[in-house]
């Protein structure tokens, strides 16, 4: 299987117990087939623990959350018991591919890091140079490669405003982002964190002017969403809606940011909350890609 992953992918490592936001915090925790084996067997108090926390019921077995969600398996430092006793190779898959996401777009797969991550948001949007994709290409992959690279290309022009740039997208495909009370479609969608309610909202109100130059952040957070959501049109069909889908969640980073601190630190997080309400809710994502549709 050929495998393509962005120019920035290996530089990520996880901050472990200097992370704020813990992906062991909050998430459901499913514990694949291979694993489960190596848990129900694994001998001492830590395999007692193991086989005591971990629940059968719904589709997969899962982690039993403790108190505010935490994974019991998180000690008090926010360090996991699982890598301190067995090593990394114990974690299950869920875990050792966090943040990682895999798309398998026909013959290949495209491996990313999800901006749920804070580290990973991180690593995205302070990236100084234009992002590449790593991989061999074949005959096959001619169309959506060749489209997305003349996205790429328009969206780190960098002798043009970020502003033109989506202009320039936008003319490629002959779409538009439709006028839309965008704030009520956001909150109708699920929400995983209350103040995330508020950080929609916050876009009805009066927004200042950028006074930094941040086109190369943003045109970091449009390139990762291309990358994340425009190869799946190979079976949907949805070019506009994906392109639209890349350009609106900017648009959206970019209203709540413009009333917030103007700080790299603020803006990492608007990206990570983004990332975690909306593009890793599978229902989420169909709801804007439909009301994009109209
Ligand atoms: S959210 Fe990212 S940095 Fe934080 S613990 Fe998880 S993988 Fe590590």
């Amino acid at each position: 299987m050929r495998v393509f992953k962005p120019s920035y992918y290996d530089g990520f490592e996880c901050i472990a117990d200097k992370c704020k936001h813990n992906c062991c915090i909050g998430w459901e925790i499913d514990v694949d087939p291979d694993t489960m084996i190596r848990y129900m067997t694994c001998p001492g108090e830590l395999g007692d623990k193991l086989r005591e926390n971990i629940s059968l019921e719904g589709d997969c077995p899962h982690f039993v959350l403790g108190e505010n969600e935490r994974c019991p398996f998180l000690d008090d430092k926010n360090l996991c018991e699982i890598i301190s006793h067995m090593g990394k190779d114990a974690l299950c898959q869920i875990c050792s591919d966090h943040p990682r996401f895999v798309s398998c777009i026909e013959d290949r797969e495209e491996i990313g890091l999800g901006m749920c991550c804070e580290e990973a948001a991180r690593l995205i949007v302070t990236n100084p140079r234009r992002v590449e994709l790593v991989g061999e290409v074949s005959d096959e992959d001619a169309v959506i490669f060749n489209i997305r690279h003349m996205v790429f290309d328009a969206l780190q022009n960098r002798e043009k405003t970020i502003d033109e740039r989506i202009v320039d997208v936008m003319k490629m495909f002959g779409i538009h982002l439709p006028q839309k009370k965008w704030d009520i479609e956001f909150l109708k969608l699920e929400r995983l964190d209350k103040s995330w309610t508020g950080r929609v909202m916050s876009i009805r109100g009066h927004g200042h002017e950028l006074k930094n130059d941040w086109s190369v952040p943003f045109e970091q957070i449009l390139v990762y969403f291309i990358y994340r959501y425009m190869a799946e049109a190979v079976y949907d069909g949805r070019y506009n809606e994906r392109v639209l889908l890349a350009i609106l969640s900017f648009h959206m980073i970019r209203e709540i940011f413009k009333r917030s601190e103007e700080t790299v630190d603020e803006l990492i997080e608007i990206c990570r909350m983004y990332s975690a309400e909306v593009e890793y809710n599978e229902d989420n994502v169909e709801a804007i890609l439909r009301a994009l549709e109209n």
